[in-house]
């Protein structure tokens, strides 16, 4: 025989095979083990099919579970091996060759919603069962005299048959009768129970409402009621039941009996304890998971006035390359040692420790108190870290980060919190590593905007959002107007406009820049030639543009520029490029090309920022550079009188050495005309700053040069 293989019908039928052999056992069904599987093929074919579907759907699940009930699959241990052989077989038969994880987190939901549909289909069925026999009772008690016996021989067939716990007490309170099914739940004798009083009952997990419904139907206030109630056994262990409780009247009318019918629920109950318990709890660590985690996050922030938290978050430092060079499989006994750690710092009253997942774990601290407890918490953890694990014979150091953030109830919410906690972490984390960090709500904001910036940026350029403004360059022998900088803005739909010290580095981090870089140059260029055709008069207007690092090594940056300024109709002698100088610093030939082609062309390139990078100033006569750009710095040395006479030397040593270069120079911010006199006093060429004009609109430019050309 040649071994076909299996088709995925052929798989589907194994699975159901597989189930059938787990549960049937266990079951009540009148039907053979065959019948039994047929009637499993179609559940099976369900969720197979919920597993693998686009979305998921919790109400197949659902019906999964309550189809359960109906074939008579009533026990909960039916439930739990479904879930096991759900759990182990589900993704191996009817996975297909979908990603597992995905399968597996998939297979897990559906086993979830298995457990709740049939709970709640074993609940309705009690229910209708309980009401029947309450019906059959009710109605022995109202029996005419000539049907008495055959009544109470059916009431007598109901009592000891019935699968339901069955007692009958007077008002008050002494235990009339019970049934066999109700011995068996509570484990005694007929002797043990009989005398006993029902008040005598109480449990400590007695719900408030429970004593006050018994007292208001013995008193013939209320005809039932119904209840979830623990019992303690004669040997002490606990019975959880569905406890409902009906008022038996005489045939006049007058309260006489109280009959109750109790279902054991105690399994149930503990497995769904224990599926709460796996939906919540970390498997690798035992820790309390995520969902756990946020639960009780939430409990804390919503306490009540004077109630805080305090809140680690730990990530460990460098768990990537342990996980890397060791294996999974001691990443994992490193995580579960540091779990243990962790769980031994945070055991007061108010405090717990979670896994988040991967190497991220969480202790939360609650109370009035925790401005102080956070800090000890803290200390607490790293001092848990130092002792190094041992694994495999290997002694690993254990460090982490952590980002504390600490505070009033009622104000944040947990997500809030949680990104705070996370972008301090990180905070803690490029400082070093090994070590905390607490939460500052200005970093945070600025950390919040970083990001929120650095997303919108792309859609802004598509938008429009940015403007240029431009800032007169002035020449100081005879004060008319030599140009303009180019000065891009960004005006934000939330944050307003914003300059380029908060954008442009965001901008060259994700390259945005070459785009926007060549926006502003294209717009400054158009511009100049604009005030050329407008204003004749007053000569040629230049156009200083700034350019970026990473346009300098841009492919397109030479034919870009030539492109646009030949679109324009601008000569380009009247484009300035200004480069910073620490962008220059180190450059070899390579880079230096493209500006050298330009420069031949006939393009001046500017020096920016000139004194901040510590250039060799014999470097300059490298580089095909025809304008040095002072920086600020020196400027403000000579807004005080008399003059820094320090700076004024290196200003005059500066523009000494350009000139020799045949480089002229340009001051940048310059604020008083008594700066201005001094820069030009030194030999400064051109000069830009407030003094003259701050950033603006295009036409202000304009009306500047009219002055200036008619003045
Ligand atoms: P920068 O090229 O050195 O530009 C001069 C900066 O000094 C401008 O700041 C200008 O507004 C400011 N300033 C001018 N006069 C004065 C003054 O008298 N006092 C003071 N305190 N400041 C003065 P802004 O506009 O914030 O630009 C900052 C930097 O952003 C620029 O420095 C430039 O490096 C960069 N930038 C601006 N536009 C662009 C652009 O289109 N592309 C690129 N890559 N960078 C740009
Ligand atoms: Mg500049
Ligand atoms: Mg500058």
């Amino acid at each position: 025989m040649t071994a076909e293989p299996d088709g995925p019908e052929d798989r589907l039928r194994r699975f159901a095979t597989i189930w059938s052999r787990a549960v049937f056992p266990v079951t009540a069904t009148s039907l053979t083990r065959p019948e039994f599987e047929q009637r499993l093929v179609p559940l099976a074919r369900r969720l197979s099919e919920a597993l693998r579907a686009r979305t998921f759907d919790s109400a197949e699940g659902q019906a999964v579970g309550a189809a359960l009930i109906d074939a008579h699959c009533t026990e909960p241990e039916a439930l739990s091996r479904t879930l096991d052989c759900v759990d182990a077989y589900l993704v191996l038969y009817c996975g297909g060759d979908g990603s597992q994880e995905a399968l597996r987190t998939r297979s897990a939901r559906l086993q979830h919603a298995m457990a709740a549909g049939f709970a709640r289909a074993l609940r309705e069925r009690t229910l209708t069962e309980q009401e029947a026999i309450a019906r059959a009772a009710l109605q022995a008690q109202g029996v005419v005299a000539d049907a008495l016996h055959a009544t109470e021989a059916r009431f007598r067939a109901v009592f000891e048959g019935a699968a339901i716990g069955i007692g009958i007490a007077d008002l008050d309170g002494n235990l009339l009768q019970v049934n066999n099914a109700l011995l068996r739940m509570f484990g005694g004798t007929e002797q043990l129970m009989r005398g006993r009083k029902v008040t005598d009952w109480t449990h400590p997990e007695d719900a408030p409402q429970v004593w006050r419904l018994y007292e208001e139907l013995v008193r013939g206030d209320r005809e039932h009621y119904h209840v979830e109630k623990a019992f303690y056994r004669p040997d002490g262990t606990v019975l959880w039941t569905n406890l409902t409780v009906s008022l038996l009247r005489d045939a006049d009318g007058a309260p006489q009996y109280q009959l109750a019918l109790m279902e054991d629920t105690t399994e149930r109950r503990l497995l769904n304890l224990r599926l709460r318990y796996e939906a919540t709890h970390d498997a690798l660590t035992g820790l309390p998971n995520r969902t756990l985690f946020f639960e009780r996050l939430d409990k804390a922030l919503s306490a009540g006035e004077d109630m805080r938290f305090g809140l680690c978050y730990l990530d460990l430092d460098g768990f990537k390359t342990i996980n890397d060079s060791l294996g999974h499989a001691a990443g994992d006994r490193l995580l579960v040692e540091v779990a243990d750690r962790l769980q031994s710092c945070a055991t007061a009253p108010g405090e717990m420790v979670a896994r988040l997942g991967g190497d991220e774990f969480v202790a939360l601290t609650t109370g009035p108190d925790t401005e102080r407890e956070v800090d000890a918490l803290a200390d607490r953890i790293m001092n848990a870290l130092v002792t190094p694990v041992r694994i495999d014979g290997r002694e690993l150091t254990v460090r982490g980060s952590i980002g504390i953030v600490e505070g009033p109830a009622g104000e944040r919410g947990p997500a809030e919190v949680l990104r705070s906690a996370d972008i301090t972490m990180y905070r803690a984390k490029s400082a070093g590593g090994n070590r905390y960090e607490l939460a500052d709500p200005e970093a945070d904001a600025r950390a919040i905007t970083r990001h929120g910036l650095t997303t919108a940026l792309p859609a802004a350029l598509d938008r429009g959002e940015f403007f240029i403004e431009y800032q007169p360059l002035v020449r100081l022998g005879d004060g008319g107007v030599h140009g303009a900088e180019a000065l891009v803005r960004w005006l934000h739909p939330q944050h307003g406009v914003l300059g380029p010290d908060r954008f442009i580095p965001l901008a060259e981090h994700t390259g945005l820049i070459v785009p926007l870089g060549r926006w502003v140059l294209e717009q400054s260029v158009r511009q100049a030639r604009e005030w050329q055709d407008r204003h004749t008069g007053a000569g040629p207007v230049r156009i200083n543009v700034n350019l970026s690092p990473c346009q300098l090594t841009h492919p397109g940056l030479v034919s870009d520029t030539v492109d646009i300024l030949e679109r324009a109709g601008l000569e380009p002698s009247a484009l300035c490029l200004e480069v910073t100088e620490s962008a220059l610093i180190g450059a070899d030939d390579d880079l230096l090309k493209p500006l050298r082609r330009l420069a031949e062309m006939g393009v001046d390139i500017a020096l920016d920022d000139f004194g901040t990078g510590y250039s060799n100033l014999a470097n300059l006569r490298r580089l095909p550079v025809s304008i040095l750009k002072l920086d600020r710095s020196f400027t403000q040395g000579m807004q005080q009188f008399p003059a820094d006479p320090v700076d004024l030397k290196i200003v005059e040593g500066i523009v000494s050495l350009a000139h020799s270069l045949d480089l002229s120079v340009t001051v940048e911010g310059v604020e008083t005309g008594a700066q201005a006199e001094q820069l030009r006093i030194l030999g400064c060429d051109t000069a830009q700053g407030w003094y003259y004009a701050r950033p603006g609109p295009p036409d202000r430019l304009h009306e500047l040069a009219l002055v200036d050309a008619t003045g």
